[in-house]
Formats: C-alpha cells, sequence, structure tokens
C-alpha cells in the first residue's frame, strides 16, 4: 500500500494550496478528487465561472458604458448563451491547465477517485472505473467542498427550476427569472442576469438581503436593484414552487405567486461528507454536513485529520479556504506561523460589486466605540466623470480616540480591488491620517479614499 505525508481529499482552494504547501516543505502529497477534472466548485461550478460569466455579460452588454450612453447601449445587440459559454470554457481550461502545472511543478500526485477513510491512518479509494485501492497517510486534509442545498419539495427538473450549479448548463438566456436566496451566490446571479436585461425578480425570506454587510451599502444596493426594474420581495417565505409545461411558479407564504420561465434555487448549501467514513474515524458532522475544526490550527477531533475550506462552514470564500489549506499543512508539518490578521475582505461580485473589510458601522455602534464615518461617492471623482460612473460609494469608519480605520465598505465599480487598501489600513494599524497625508494616483477611483478620509478628519478635527 502507498503511504503519503498527506493525503488531501478535494482538489479545490483549500486542498490545492495545502497540496502545495506541503510539497514545498519538502513532503510527499497526493491529492484525491473525485471530479473528472482537477480544481474543485471554486474553478468548475462556483467562483471561477460566475466571475466569468459576469464579466462577460458585462463586456457583450456594454454595461459599464451605459453611464455615458444611456441604458439601452449594448456592445452586442443579441447575445446567446453560446456567447457566454465560450468564454466560460477557455477561462476554466486555463485554470485547470494551470494548477496542473503547479501539481507537476512541486511533484504533487494526483488521482481520480472517491475516498472514504478506512482508519486514522487509511483511505479506500473507488476509481470511476470501480476499481478499488487504499493508501496510508500520516496527515490528511478533509477539503471536501460543499453542494447545493436541495430540499425534497423543490421540483429540481434542469428545465424551470435550477441550483447554482446548474445554471452553468443552460441551453438558452431565459426571458424571465425568479431566484431564491438574498445570499452572495443569488445576489450575484440574479444581477449578472438583470445585466442582460432579463426582468429578475428575486425572493429573500428575511426581511433584508447580506446581512453581514454594512446596511447603508445594503441599501444603497437595493436601491439600485430596483432602479433597473428588478423586483424584490422581502420578507416572505416560499410556500410552493411549481414547475409547468411552460413556467414556473413561485407561491409566497404571503399569498402573491410569480411566474418566470426559470427558478434559480440558491438557499445554503451542503457539506460533501455523507461518502467520506467520518464515523469509522469518530469524526462528527452537523445537520449541513459541516465539520467542527480547532479555528487555530484546522484540525478536526482526530489530530493528524485536519479540515479547511467549505466544508467547515463560515465564511466559506475560496479566498479564505485557500488560507485555512495553508495554514494546516504548516500546523501538520510543525511551522509555526505568526498569529493572523484581524480582518479579511469579502467581494460580492454582483452587478454593481460589493466588497467590505473590518466592522460595519452596525458592529461598531453594538460595541460602543465612539466612531466617525467618512464618504466619498464615486461620481466625485475625476476617474467616476471620466468612466461615466454615477452611483457607488465608499465609506470608512474611524475610532475617535485612536483614530484607526475600523471598516471600509464600497458599493460600486472595482469594489473588490479597491478593498485592499481599506484592508491594508486596518491591518497594519492605520489612522485616517495616512488618507489625508497621503498622495493618491490622479485620477482613479481609488482617490475616493482620500476624500472619503478628509470627509472624517473635517469631523474629527487634527490629531
Ligand atoms: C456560484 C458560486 C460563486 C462563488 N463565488 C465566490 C467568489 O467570488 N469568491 C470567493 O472567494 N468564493 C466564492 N465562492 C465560494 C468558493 O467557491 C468556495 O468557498 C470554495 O470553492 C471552497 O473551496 P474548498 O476548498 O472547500 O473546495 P471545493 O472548491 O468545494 O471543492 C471540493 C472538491 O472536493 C471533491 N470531493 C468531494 N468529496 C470527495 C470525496 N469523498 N473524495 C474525493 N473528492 C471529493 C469535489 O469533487 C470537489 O472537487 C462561490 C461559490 C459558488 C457556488
Amino acid at each position: 500500500m502507498q503511504e503519503f505525508d498527506m493525503v488531501v481529499i478535494g482538489s479545490g482552494p483549500s486542498g490545492r494550496r495545502a497540496a502545495v504547501q506541503s510539497a514545498k516543505l519538502g513532503k510527499t502529497v497526493l491529492v484525491i478528487d473525485k471530479g473528472r477534472r482537477l480544481g474543485g466548485v471554486s474553478v468548475h461550478t462556483g467562483t471561477i465561472p460566475s466571475k466569468t460569466l459576469r464579466e462577460t455579460v458585462l463586456n457583450l452588454s456594454g454595461w459599464r458604458e451605459r453611464g455615458f450612453y444611456g441604458r439601452g447601449y449594448r456592445v452586442k445587440q443579441d447575445i446567446s448563451i453560446g456567447d457566454l459559454v465560450q468564454r466560460l470554457h477557455k477561462t476554466l481550461d486555463h485554470e485547470v491547465e494551470v494548477l496542473q502545472h503547479q501539481f507537476m511543478r512541486n511533484t504533487v500526485k494526483s488521482l481520480q477517485a472517491e475516498a472514504r477513510f478506512i482508519s486514522p491512518n487509511a483511505v479506500s479509494l473507488l476509481a470511476e472505473s470501480g476499481e478499488r485501492s487504499e493508501v496510508r497517510f500520516a496527515n490528511a486534509l478533509i477539503s471536501v467542498g460543499t453542494r447545493p442545498h436541495r430540499p425534497e419539495n423543490v421540483p429540481f427538473d434542469k428545465r424551470r427550476v435550477f441550483d447554482s450549479d446548474e445554471m452553468l448548463e443552460l441551453d438558452h438566456l431565459p426571458r424571465t427569472l425568479t431566484v431564491i436566496g438574498g445570499g452572495v451566490i443569488g445576489v450575484e446571479y440574479a444581477t449578472i442576469f438583470s445585466a442582460l436585461d432579463v426582468p429578475v425578480t428575486l425572493i429573500e425570506p428575511r426581511n433584508s438581503i447580506l446581512d453581514f454587510v454594512d446596511r447603508e451599502i445594503v441599501d444603497d444596493f437595493i436601491h439600485q436593484m430596483r432602479d433597473r426594474g428588478m423586483i424584490i420581495r422581502l420578507g416572505s417565505a416560499v410556500k410552493e414552487i411549481a414547475s409547468k409545461p411552460d413556467w414556473a411558479e413561485v407561491t409566497l407564504a404571503d399569498g402573491r405567486s410569480i411566474r418566470s420561465e426559470i427558478v434559480l434555487y440558491a438557499a445554503g448549501r451542503t457539506g460533501n461528507v455523507a461518502s467520506l467514513g467520518l464515523d469509522t474515524v469518530g469524526i462528527e458532522a452537523d445537520a449541513r454536513g459541516r465539520i467542527s475544526v480547532d479555528p487555530q490550527t484546522f484540525q478536526t477531533s482526530v489530530p493528524n485529520i485536519y479540515a479547511a475550506g467549505d466544508v467547515i462552514g463560515f465564511p466559506s470564500l475560496a479566498s479564505t479556504s485557500m488560507e485555512q489549506g495553508r495554514v494546516a499543512a504548516c500546523h501538520a508539518f510543525g511551522v509555526t506561523l505568526p498569529p493572523p490578521p484581524e480582518t479579511f475582505p469579502y467581494g460580492i461580485y454582483a452587478v454593481p460589486e460589493i466588497s467590505t473589510v473590518g466592522q460595519s458601522e452596525e458592529q461598531v455602534r453594538e460595541s460602543g466605540v465612539a466612531y466617525e464615518v467618512g464618504v466619498a461617492r464615486f461620481r466625485e471623482t475625476s476617474r467616476g466623470h471620466i468612466m461615466g460612473v454615477n452611483t457607488g460609494f465608499l465609506k470608512l469608519i474611524f475610532a475617535l480616540d485612536t483614530r484607526r480605520l475600523l471598516g471600509a465598505h464600497i458599493v460600486g465599480e472595482g469594489a473588490t480591488e479597491l478593498i485592499h487598501i481599506g484592508q491594508a489600513v486596518i491591518n497594519l494599524g492605520g489612522t485616517v491620517d495616512f488618507f489625508v497625508n497621503n498622495t493618491f494616483n490622479y485620477p482613479t477611483l481609488a482617490e475616493a479614499y482620500k476624500i472619503a478620509g478628509l470627509d472624517a478628519w473635517n469631523r474629527m478635527g487634527q490629531s
């Protein structure tokens, strides 16, 4: 039986990073993935496909130019699903190629099979051909990710009712779309299709969407969605979804019903733990298939078996998953790392983008810290004028006593890139004076940081 220093189950962001990190430490590594191609949800059904779709839609629809040329402007008049899928396949092929090359360069072995624990030091492998084998390991990482949550009363049929993985298999653009779920995935797909001028209804049973984001940012985002004709139904649960020959019908608990050609059900995900044999080794998962770990080391209840990525739950991002994989691998091989930074950014690739780092105004208020806020609208920047941007803003929150930046929140063009300035300042302990005293490139959207800094500084006074 073959034996490895590290066996990684799942080749998504956490598995990939853990595998390469282990190899860089001179260890023997095997990555096992049951998928036909390496890369996980991130490459094949999640992050990269949805972001590629978004980029293609924004380019072909001429979305970014509409501030100048009006809402009717389009780069390509009749956008087909073929236009969207072509770029998707090219991007995914490239991602897989880069990943394979990275494994090759670092002598990480990979294998297509389904893995199942048979002891705390061995897994059995079931290949697609039906062939079975076993490998032994000193350490293992469970990085099996999640799949869309599919309640039994939802009639998924890939004709009228889709989950988020299946949306990539659409054979034509829907005439109308209903999205159920106001989380990141639901909001991203709803706004991407709306940018294609597909009439979209977004349904969220709770009273608001994206509840981890600063309220002012979410309110502005909801305003922008409604302003372009999207219908948003908040605060009413879904009672029934019916798939009819020509349409789907969603009935809400408050009696209203919505008809559309297609429904995307995007309300939650479940950990891929059912076939892992966790009970054999004594690791428990909760009802949603999530495994608990030590948040510092990512060890499960079995010390040489680690878990990282979406299978451990919050925050379930590709970005954080990668870092968890690296930290787990370092811990497994005795490498001590400095304590992790205070905060990490969230990127929501809706149209428009939202990005946020640090504390929201609600969190700061709850903590009792006295604070001041500085705001800059993108239309106040010269770069915004050049780009024809008439929406979007940046909000910075500073502590009054230390003058330190506590939170940065952005809705608008380039938010997911711009946020890293805020992230650096927060994690390096920077204050409002950084923004006031430093020169920013001109004309840029980043200049909004200077404007928001000055806005707060004017009210806070000099130190
Ligand atoms: C639509 C969508 C959009 C997203 N957008 C973003 C974004 O913009 N930014 C961001 O940071 N994150 C985003 N995410 C989240 C991101 O995709 C996940 O956080 C990330 O993929 C989780 O990585 P992971 O390491 O848990 O592995 P995953 O990517 O979930 O991959 C797990 C792998 O494990 C394999 N596997 C499962 N069970 C077994 C088994 N028993 N044996 C062998 N192999 C197995 C699977 O085949 C799969 O390949 C998005 C997710 C979705 C669904």
